[in-house]
């Protein structure tokens, strides 16, 4: 049986009024007296089909107003949220069957009223549960193994179906652990079986067969009015079921494939309309803004690879390569670069710099953490020595005399890239020719936290970067108003990692093996546990580690520490240490998860592991699989369950990102990794991007190519299918709503 809409569960979704936040597929207007799909029989007028499609629910059959109260709280107020209301699962009821014509092993259901209830206890916590019902002269008892608390669910004289398997037991028929439906003197027995019948997520007051009626009320006083937000041939082009056909197969299929149709139809038609937003948004970015176009000439190109100490990859000359042809236009760039840790995608962000600035043009390149920032601007000193390049390091802990300075260089033009944090953005520095904006690690920013920058002139190009690899179906869902470069392989020469994990008993071992690596003149970072919430806690185990093992374990090495409330002085100072080999250990907190490049230093142990999460495992790990030496991770850890062993399996069994990011998303889901809040959109009620991946796939090119055919989908065919869009995402992605 098909799971539908599990979405809907969610009780505090619904508890909004049809129009202020319908989502798409709940969305019914009635504009049109006929409809394209001849629903002419009889014509309503537009206000007649929307006066009945807000009709309170009240007023629906059998509602009333104290059903409406309960339906309120569900969020249901009106006939309209009631047809979009899906069922969370569907269940098929056998046959109703009289108990006088009952055949051995028959799967039937008996309707019947509640005659007698008793119970035994059999000893030892044992007990069986008997309910007798009656069905005019004949009898069937339902048993329950065990289950005494179920005795409180039945009254003498309730109504109720059972459905199961009948065994005759001499005398009379018995039913074990039948499935029960509880009826009210009015509920018509005949529909609640037979069927595949809809399971609505429900709340106190109201029980399946009350929903299955107002429902099914509202769907006989009120589809005329729905119209259809699909042109028609368009419709029949993807072979949708038309949007009557799907409400009321939703709720009342007529078999398993119609039931499929119909789901298809609403989950296709909500990725869609989000499609059809990201298309707009990508659209109207590019159309009111102008950036300056930075062609990458065949000189300019060769001198900026001359600056790299090696030869770009394919893959890499791949992104540079549609980098480049962004940035050659006036529409601004506006990029997503994924590639796993390691995979090199700095000299990318520093080819578009270059590129940028040998047109004249200013860059800023931001890092989510201060220890990122001061690591780009060394890389990026040391590629660019000897060049007139100018560059700066604006970082938080910049303050009074010398960041005025340095804000009024950058306005001056007197500095060419700037590389910071967000305290870019956060100082209110004001470029003279803002050309490329460059965002590291973005998962850390918030994907919808577009940076914000002061500039003269032109929008900025955008370069958006991210190690954290999102399933392919997933980035075009969320970040579908980003285009979308990969980089798949890793620099040539990359040496292996190893990755274990260690139960206590082989600790000795490991550090004993830790000890001979350092020995060979390697380096290596002991991560401390991530303790949730409180940075004085984790300094404290911080501590401990360090006291611990210098004391210790690895008393005759070099100790050092880094961990987030160091002043940056001191974690600039922390980190130079250990880049230059003075430091051979560098015990630190996961302040070292993103971008950190050591190359010589090749293990890493991790306590803890089981509190980090499977995309922050690996891009720790990421900083020990970077040189030409084979890299070896250990990880120690106490899983509390199942679920936090499994991520730590997949987490030793595979390197590869892509992988271990699809397995996060299905073991924690997508909301989880890329919480709402981060992304910024609406949670979606029917569709998923995992279980519909390619679904999304095809909403997404359908989108393209309409908005393509139809800019600003300004044409009269579109204008149901935009409202929608611009209702339930205009804000988020600030669309415009001037067609
Ligand atoms: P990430 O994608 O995680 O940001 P980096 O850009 O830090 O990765 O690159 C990882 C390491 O690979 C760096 O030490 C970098 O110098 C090196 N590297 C990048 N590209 C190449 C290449 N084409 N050939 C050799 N080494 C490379
Ligand atoms: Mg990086």
């Amino acid at each position: 049986m098909s799971t539908a809409s599990d979405n809907n569960d969610d009780k505090n979704d619904h508890e909004q009024p049809v129009d202020a936040d319908a989502p798409p597929v709940e969305e019914a207007t009635a504009e049109e007296a006929t409809t394209e799909d001849g629903a002419a029989e009889h014509p309503l007028s537009e206000q007649q089909a929307t006066e009945l499609l807000a009709t309170p629910l009240q007023f629906v059959s059998g509602v009333g107003p104290q059903r409406a109260e309960t339906l309120a709280r569900l969020g249901l107020h009106y006939a309209a949220d009631a047809l979009f209301y899906f069922p969370r699962d569907y269940e098929e009821t056998p046959d109703l069957e009289q108990i006088e014509s009952l055949e051995e092993d028959q799967l039937v259901s008996i309707h019947g009223t509640v005659e007698e209830v008793d119970i035994r206890n059999t000893g030892r916590g044992k007990s069986i549960l008997g309910v007798l019902v009656r069905q005019g002269n004949e009898y069937l008892r339902g048993v329950w193994f065990n289950q005494p608390y179920m005795i409180h669910r039945f009254a003498e004289g309730q109504k109720v179906i059972f459905s199961g398997k009948v065994r005759n037991k001499g005398m009379r028929w018995e039913m074990n652990h039948p499935r029960v439906q509880f009826l009210q003197e009015d509920d018509d027995v005949e529909q609640q079986t037979g069927d595949i019948l809809p399971i609505y997520p429900l709340t106190e007051g109201i029980s399946q067969p009350q929903m299955r009626k107002v429902i099914r009320g509202c769907i006989e006083r009120c589809l005329p009015a729905v119209e259809e937000v699909f042109p028609t041939e368009f419709r029949e082009k993807r072979e949708l079921l038309t949007i009557r056909d799907a409400i009321t197969e939703i709720h009342n299929p007529t078999d398993d494939e119609t039931l499929k149709q119909a789901r298809f139809r609403f989950i296709y038609q909500e990725l869609l309309v989000l499609q059809l937003a990201l298309a707009l948004r990508r659209e109207q970015l590019s159309a009111n803004a102008v950036s300056p176009a930075l062609p990458a000439t065949t000189k300019i190109d060769a001198r900026i690879r001359r600056r790299f100490p090696f030869e770009l990859t394919a893959g890499q000359s791949q992104v540079v390569e549609e980098i480049s042809t962004d940035m050659a236009l006036t529409r601004p760039m506006n990029r997503l670069l994924q590639g796993d840790v390691g995979s090199g995608k700095t000299v990318i962000a520093l080819y578009a710099t270059l590129l940028a600035v040998a047109h004249g043009q200013q860059v800023a390149i931001m890092a989510p953490t201060e220890v990122l920032a001061r690591q780009h601007a060394e890389v990026l000193g040391q590629f660019l020595e000897a060049s007139h390049v100018r560059t700066a390091l604006l970082s938080g802990s910049l303050n009074g005399k010398p960041r005025d300075e340095l804000l009024a260089a950058i306005k001056r033009h007197d500095v060419d890239v700037v590389i910071g944090t967000h305290a870019i953005v956060e100082s209110g520095a004001e470029f003279d020719k803002l050309g490329l904006v460059v965002i590291d690690e973005q998962h850390k920013f918030g994907v919808r936290q577009r940076a914000k920058l002061r500039q003269q002139g032109d929008e900025p190009h955008y370069l958006v970067m991210t190690a954290t690899p999102i399933p392919r179906t997933i980035a075009m869902g969320l970040f579908g108003d980003l285009n979308i470069s990969t980089l798949g392989e890793s620099p040539p020469g990359r040496q292996p990692i190893h990755t274990y994990q260690a139960t206590e008993e082989k600790r000795a071992q490991w550090w004993d093996f830790l000890r001979r690596k350092l020995r060979e003149g390697r380096q290596a970072y002991v991560v401390t546990p991530l303790v949730e919430q409180s940075e004085t806690t984790q300094l404290a185990s911080l501590t401990e580690m360090h006291q611990q093992l210098s004391s210790g374990e690895l008393k005759s090495f070099r100790l050092g520490t880094l961990h987030g409330r160091m002043s940056s002085a001191e974690k600039e100072a922390a980190m130079r240490d250990f880049r230059s080999g003075e430091t051979q250990v560098l015990v630190c907190t996961s302040v070292i998860e993103v971008g950190v490049d050591v190359p010589n230093a090749t293990l890493m142990t991790i306590e803890g592991a089981e509190r980090f999460g499977l995309a922050q495992l690996h891009q720790l790990r990421g900083r020990v699989s970077r040189g030409k030496q084979p890299g070896f991770c250990c990880l120690f850890a106490d899983p509390a369950s199942e679920e936090a062993q499994e991520r730590l399996d997949a987490f030793v069994e595979t390197n590869d990102g892509f992988e271990l990011a699809e397995i996060d998303f299905r073991l924690r889901g997508p909301g989880e990794l890329l919480g709402t809040r981060q992304h910024g959109l609406p949670p979606l009620r029917v569709a998923d991007l995992i279980r519909d991946a390619e679904i999304v796939k095809l909403a997404r090119e359908d989108a393209d190519a309409l908005v393509e055919a139809d800019p600003g989908l300004a044409s009269e065919a579109h204008a149901k299918l935009r409202r929608m869009l611009i209702k339930r995402y205009g804000k988020v992605l600030e669309l415009s709503d001037v067609a």
